[in-house]
Formats: C-alpha cells, sequence, structure tokens
C-alpha cells in the first residue's frame, strides 16, 4: 500500500518479492528478527498478487497490512505491477528502481529462485531486483526514475525458495536463527486468509515447520532461514569471520560446517 508519507523515508533492509506473502513465506522470521534489533524495514510487494480464487485487490491489500504489523515491519509498499504476466523488462525497472532511490536501503532481500510448479513471476521478478538495483545507481536517467536521485545500493541477498527448481549451490549461503521470531512468522502467514484457508494452512504450517527445522538444525538453530549472497564473502582476516566480527560482537558465528551442540 502506498503511503507518500513514508516513501521517502530511508530503511536499512529492503525485502521485495512478486507478490503479497511471498516475503512472509521465505524471510518473514528474519524481517519480524530485524525489527526487534532496531533496524527500519521495508517490504515492496511488485504485484497485487490478483487475481486468485478467493482473493480481490482490496483483500489482499488488507491481508498484506495485517501481516505488516504482525511483522512489526514499519513501511510496506504495492508497486502494482501487473500480476501472473510480470516481466523484467525497462519499463519494470524503472519503477522498482524509482522505489530503490526513495527508500535507500542498505541491503535488498530480492526473492530469488525459479518454481516451475508456481507462479512464473517469481523467477522474473528475481530478474527484475538484481536489472532494478544497477539501474538505481545510473546517472544521466534521472527523467526515468521521477526525478529522483541515482542511489548505489551496497548489498544485495538471496531469500531462497524452498521449492526452487535448480536446488541450487549457491553462493555464500547463511542461516539466520528464528527460533524466537518463527511464530510471528506463521502468524504472518496466516493474515492471508484468502490464500490459505484453514485445510491450506495448516499444510503450509506443516512445510514451512519442516523447511525452517532443516535449515536451522545445520547451524545449531531450532528454525532458520535460507539466504545466499551472489558472489562469495571476501575477506583478509580469516578469523575475524570465522569468529565474528571484531568489536561488534564476542559470540562466534554459527558457519554451516559448525556442528550443532552435543545433546548430552
Ligand atoms: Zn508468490
Amino acid at each position: 500500500m502506498s503511503n507518500p508519507a513514508v516513501e521517502e523515508t530511508s530503511v536499512d533492509v529492503l525485502a521485495v518479492a512478486p507478490h503479497p506473502d511471498d516475503v512472509e513465506i521465505t524471510c518473514g522470521g528474519t524481517l519480524a528478527k530485524l525489527v526487534k534489533l532496531g533496524y527500519r524495514v521495508g517490504i515492496i510487494d511488485l504485484t497485487s498478487g490478483e487475481p486468485t480464487p478467493r482473493g480481490t485487490p482490496e483483500i489482499r491489500a488488507a491481508e498484506a497490512e495485517a501481516a505488516r504489523a504482525v511483522l512489526g515491519v514499519q513501511v510496506r509498499l504495492n508497486l502494482n505491477l501487473p500480476n501472473r504476466v510480470l516481466m523484467d523488462v525497462p519499463e519494470n525497472r524503472f519503477v522498482l528502481a524509482t522505489a530503490f532511490r526513495r527508500w535507500k536501503p542498505r541491503i535488498v532481500i530480492g526473492l530469488a529462485g525459479r518454481t516451475p510448479a508456481a507462479s512464473p513471476d517469481h523467477h522474473q521478478g528475481h530478474l527484475l531486483i538484481e536489472a532494478s538495483r544497477f539501474y538505481s545507481q545510473l546517472t544521466k536517467w534521472d527523467d526515468r526514475f521521477e526525478g529522483t536521485l541515482p542511489y548505489r545500493i551496497p548489498f544485495l541477498v538471496y531469500a531462497t525458495f524452498p521449492f526452487d527448481a535448480e536446488v541450487r549451490h549457491w553462493h555464500s549461503t547463511f542461516v539466520v536463527d528464528i527460533s524466537d521470531t518463527f511464530e510471528i512468522k506463521l502468524k504472518a502467514v496466516q493474515c492471508y486468509e484468502s490464500q490459505f484457508d484453514a485445510t491450506r494452512f495448516e499444510r503450509v504450517r506443516h512445510g514451512l515447520t519442516g523447511h525452517a527445522i532443516t535449515q536451522g538444525s545445520r547451524c545449531g538453530f531450532a528454525y532458520g532461514e535460507l539466504f545466499a549472497l551472489p558472489s562469495p564473502v571476501g575477506t583478509s582476516d580469516l578469523v575475524a569471520l570465522v569468529c565474528g566480527a571484531k568489536g561488534t560482537s564476542s559470540a562466534p558465528v554459527a558457519l554451516p560446517n559448525q556442528p550443532p551442540p552435543p545433546l548430552h
């Protein structure tokens, strides 16, 4: 939902996906956790997600707003690009890049992956997010971005689909511990009653729980969400990377190759 009063503000982290409910399903626990940590978080839905059998644009907008409130995310915007036929084309890049220039995120979390048994919008959204990040920084094109100034987004992170077609070997994957926000994630997904009636929500809850346990347990967490980076992590200090950034935390990073704590 567009709120001009908040569009001009900046955010630390901006999560972008084609349909309302995509970010909740893939990274809702992480967004809720970021808010708890004090970061300013935004969500951009590229389309209304409509038409669907039991939804309307108004219902989906109300559900998205309810989910935003559950997650505690500060701002949410729908760009109203065309659902079902979303494409990575220049006109759509201009729209998303304009939002990037206004919100100036430090990190964009973009939904990524191919979903052959689900909407083709997901893969096109992935391409569109990458292209729009590139466009956001371009000079001498301000007229294509409603007069906004160029902005370079420092970091792009991929939120991965559990059912990505390619079972990718993503670069630099990492898992965020969402043990204390997993229930919030489920509550946010449950806001989309038009998409998940009681029976379907139980199936979704079952799948999301299994996936979060699987990813979390790889790093010793009760529940986790898997992310990836578009390039390998670089470091000049192996110890600092492995043990945690100097001066910011004494707690070690839970690396994927670190076994979970012993049970006894
Ligand atoms: Zn979707």
